[in-house]
């Protein structure tokens, strides 16, 4: 059997075809000594098929917190007795958000809320907000505010929502030990009305749930069936309070391995470090990261937590010679 890398460079490298389930699979089982040859891999993989440039982004919450859904790892949950309770953004403060989002040069502003689904009141808040930002900032916008109707998905793309993002989160096979109060399916249905409205899909998820490697394998050739433009990877951090508070973060070297590993499954997505980076990775790891497949970063807080501050992440790829994706390039 050929070596696993040396399958990559003439598959994912020369061709552009993503590794099978199986083959992530051996990525992510190969032993330490191999890890910087698999991120330069990822690294060159990225390089050719997507290039240099990095996609900023910046998130705001326009709702916080009191979420009905019971995803173990979210501290956004009403169910768990974690410490983040209901809170509602006021336009004025979006607007300000989307133009300090806009002036560290990053293209894309995307509004979260943490909700099962949109209700009347938060789709009357986009719509008010989506238009108050488009009136003051240059900048495109994406949403991610759950599950969807067909009616809400339409309505997005009358706004001009260009990006959805909606994460499976995990592997099918083990979605139900992480969410009961909705399916994995669910999920997977709001994403293909996106993708068929013609909007962008984001979709990722969280590594270090407690999934086995064959069930991380499993997820990337999940997400590479799905071929979204973007899977932001979040890892593990437990919150107080929530089911997996107590679960160990995943090891840096696991966590590169999986990096290199969804990138030779993903060759041409736009691969983005989302939450949970600093305290697995630190400042080496980002690095690493970032030439080890990843091309896209979000800046400044996440959602419930402190990120590094934008400054860091923008200091960072200048010094490695990584364009950040200019908005002209977007539209
Ligand atoms: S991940 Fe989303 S749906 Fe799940 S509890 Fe958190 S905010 Fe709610």
């Amino acid at each position: 059997m050929p070596d696993i890398l040396d399958l990559a460079r003439t598959q994912v490298l020369e061709r552009g075809e993503g590794l099978s389930e199986a083959g992530v699979r051996e990525v992510l089982s190969l032993p330490d000594e191999r890890l910087p040859e698999a991120l330069e891999l990822a690294h060159q993989v990225r390089m050719r098929w997507c290039g240099p440039e990095v996609e900023v982004e910046g998130i705001v919450s326009l709702k916080t917190g009191g979420c009905p859904e019971d995803c173990h790892f979210c501290s956004q949950s009403g169910v768990f007795a974690s410490p983040v309770r209901a809170v509602w953004l006021d336009i004025p403060a979006l607007v300000e958000a989307a133009k300090q989002t806009a002036a560290t040069g990053a293209t894309e502003f995307c509004i979260v809320a943490a909700v099962r689904g949109p209700d009347e009141r938060l789709m009357r808040q986009l719509r008010e907000g989506i238009a108050a930002i488009r009136a003051e900032v240059d900048i495109n916008i994406a949403a991610s505010l759950g599950m969807l109707t067909q009616a809400q998905v339409d309505e997005l793309v009358e706004l001009g929502v260009h990006r959805y993002n909606h994460n499976l989160e995990t592997a099918r096979s083990y979605f139900p030990q992480v969410v009961t109060t909705h399916t994995w399916e669910e999920r997977w249905q709001t994403l293909r009305m996106v993708r068929d409205a013609g909007m962008e899909v984001c979709c990722g998820g969280i590594l270090g749930l407690g999934e086995s490697l064959a069930q991380r394998a499993e997820f990337a050739a999940q997400l590479a069936e799905l071929d979204p433009h973007e899977v932001p990877l979040n890892f593990l951090n437990p919150r107080p309070g929530t089911p997996l508070a107590d679960r160990p973060t995943m090891d840096a070297k696991d966590a590169l391995r999986a990096i290199a590993a969804f990138r030779l499954a993903l060759p041409r997505t736009i691969l983005r470090f989302a939450g949970g980076r600093e305290i697995t990775l630190g400042d080496l790891g980002t690095r690493d990261g970032l030439l080890g497949g990843i091309n896209a970063v979000i800046v400044g807080n996440y959602l419930t937590t402190l990120g590094r501050p934008a400054g860091a992440d923008l200091a960072l790829l200048s010094e490695l010679k990584m364009p950040v994706k200019a908005l002209s390039a977007t539209l």
